[in-house]
């Protein structure tokens, strides 16, 4: 069957312009937030309250008209842990954050969360359960305020100057000239890459998802910005099932588990220590791009 593929971008290159009201936000943000539009089933479920087990059981996968992509990977991610995935570009990193995000479903093998397929969950519950922070943050041309409440609609302004605040966004805002209320432009534009990240990170925050899943820029912040970012993350990770796509350093050395991806296949796993040791691919790929000049 068909599935949209990537309106977020279609939508974002049309200028959408949001002058409807949060009910127009809303309606839009879901469509954005998670680009595949799904019609539950009539006999979809809402996913479990648990702690955040997420398993790929002999998930194969490949892109319409393409070949395999994710070919056969098992993994059960430690829960409320972080695991980093690595690699060689074009390995499926963050294709397999796309079919946890259900962007897409496997062709073969299963996705669980809690017990439960991903493919029997309702879109909605999955949206409360699951967070993503890439390397394009959406942004609309509505305020500060406007855009953090987007993911959700009740949360009262407190709420929102909380997350804010572990996010570290809180601190920008503040400098803005009518602070939450101020309207941010088409897309975020007078906002530098890292607080677009920020805000992403608040929006994270405020969805209290059991799972994240990052995929953290290849272009590097300025120094500041990367030091918030870090921070921020650092914080909201904790005891949350966490799927990081790594690029930097610190985020291999701080990962639980480290699972190196080429062909779409799982070559390697384990602990820094361990990947070390063994004297392989991940060796020597931290040795070329992570290990500190
Ligand atoms: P990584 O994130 O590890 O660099 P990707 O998951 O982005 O790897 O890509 C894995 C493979 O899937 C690559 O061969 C890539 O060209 C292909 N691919 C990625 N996205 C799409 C897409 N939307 N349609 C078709 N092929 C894709
Ligand atoms: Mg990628």
């Amino acid at each position: 069957f068909l599935m949209a593929y990537e309106p977020a971008k279609r939508l974002s290159k049309m200028r959408v312009s949001i002058e409807r009201g949060m009910k127009g936000v809303q309606m839009m943000y879901d469509l954005l937030d998670q680009p595949r539009m799904m019609i539950d089933p009539p006999d979809a479920v809402d996913l479990p309250d648990g702690p955040g087990a997420l398993k790929l059981e002999g998930v194969r996968f490949g892109y319409p008209r393409g070949k395999a992509v994710i070919d056969g990977i098992t993994l059960d991610f430690p829960t409320g842990r972080t695991t980093a995935l690595v690699g060689p570009s074009g390995g499926g990193k963050s294709t397999l954050l796309n079919l946890i995000l259900r962007l897409y479903d496997p062709d073969e093998g299963r996705i669980t969360l809690d017990g439960c397929d991903l493919r029997q969950a309702t879109a909605a519950s999955l949206r409360r359960k699951i967070a993503y922070v890439g390397q394009d943050t959406f942004l609309f041309s509505a305020t500060v305020m406007e855009n953090l409440r987007l993911v959700r609609p009740n949360a009262t302004d407190d709420e929102v100057h909380k997350a804010a605040r572990i996010a570290h966004a809180d601190e920008f805002i503040q400098t803005l000239p009518q602070g939450y209320d101020t309207p941010i432009g088409e897309n975020g534009a007078f906002l530098s890459g890292g607080q677009r990240q920020r805000l992403a990170i608040a929006r994270a925050v405020l969805r209290q998802a059991p799972i994240l899943l990052l995929d953290e820029a290849t272009s590097a912040l300025d120094s500041h910005s990367e030091a918030m970012v870090r921070d921020a993350l650092d914080r909201i990770t904790v005891g949350v099932t966490t799927i990081v796509v790594a690029h930097r350093l610190s985020t291999v050395l701080k990962a639980d588990l480290i699972c190196y991806l080429e062909g779409g296949r799982i070559v390697e796993t384990g602990s820094l220590d361990q990947l070390l040791t063994r004297n392989g691919r991940f060796r020597a790929l931290y040795e070329q791009q992570f290990a500190p000049a």
